[in-house]
């Protein structure tokens, strides 16, 4: 867990909502960080009692990530990253570990809470290759159109999409699917999307969390299934080896082999041909 009094004696920060819990920054004090506050300790207390391993998963998710980014760029030669819910600046940030193997990948950071703005802002600003704007995944179309987007990614040339740790946020009334189709429609030969997400593999964690979030104010964290996550992919080839337990994709000598959590978390990649 993060640092117990965060944010709170910090100055206040232009638009950011403090009687209301953020997933950006309950995310953050479950993965150890500083950028929260008071009410998102008290939702982030329902989460562990819920399920007490719920650091392990956002580190399971974070080592996955890493591992895949690094493939991105080492393997598949991909120079250009969106992504989409990137949440605030932690330990291993996309574009460190992309830089890590060429330091001239452009990655444009999007996330709907304005702290991830403010905070992404004050980090990369000296960083021509890397930025962050604000944006809803929900509005590929608006996302794709901003001229602080289209100025680091040429959607001609392959790029990859990140979308981890994201769409479980999207109920199924908004509609994730079409969400991950329209990115899909946006792909250029080349390009491709990672997806990982929260798994519904018939454990009662799984509903004990999503009732944590709904209870704790923090909307939709959604478990899905494997079948519900296979159709992110619809129109993409799977790179191998698929969809799997976040920690089964490719995993290296980082990768935790003893997770409380492995059954929770989703991942895959998929790419355009
Ligand atoms: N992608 C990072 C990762 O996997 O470590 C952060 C994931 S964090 C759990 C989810 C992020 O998605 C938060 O920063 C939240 O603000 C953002 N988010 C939630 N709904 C969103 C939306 N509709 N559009 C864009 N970002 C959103």
């Amino acid at each position: 867990m993060g640092d117990s009094r965060g944010l709170d004696d910090a100055p206040a920060i232009p638009d950011v909502d403090l009687t209301r819990p953020s997933i950006a920054r309950v995310y953050d004090y479950v993965l150890g960080g500083k950028d929260h506050y008071e009410i998102d300790r008290r939702v982030s207390a329902a989460l562990f009692a819920a399920v007490p391993e719920t650091s392990d998963l956002a580190h399971d998710n974070r080592n996955h990530l890493r591992r895949a980014v690094t493939w991105l760029v080492r393997e598949a030669g991909i120079r250009q990253i969106l992504d989409l819910g990137s949440g605030l600046p932690t330990a291993g940030n996309v574009h460190e570990i992309a830089h890590e193997v060429d330091p001239s990948v452009r990655v444009v950071y999007v996330d709907i809470d304005p702290i991830v703005l403010a905070h992404g802002r004050a980090l990369l600003d000296d960083d021509d290759t890397t930025t962050v704007v604000t944006g809803d995944v929900r509005d590929v179309d608006a996302i794709f159109a901003d001229p602080e987007v289209t100025a680091l990614i040429d959607t001609t040339a392959p790029f990859a999409v990140l979308a981890a740790s994201i769409l479980h946020h999207l109920s199924d009334e908004e509609d994730p699917y079409a969400v991950a189709a329209a990115i899909t429609a946006r792909l250029s030969p080349g390009s491709y999307l990672l997806v990982s997400n929260f798994l519904d593999d018939d454990e009662p964690r799984a509903k004990a969390l999503e009732r944590a979030f709904l209870d704790g104010g923090l909307g939709t964290g959604r478990f899905r299934t494997w079948a519900e996550q296979q159709r992110f992919f619809a129109g993409l080839e799977m790179v191998e080896p698929g969809l799997t337990y976040a920690n089964d994709w490719r995993p290296d000598d980082r990768t935790p082999t003893d997770s409380p959590t492995h059954t929770l978390y989703a991942a895959g990649i998929g790419r355009k041909a």
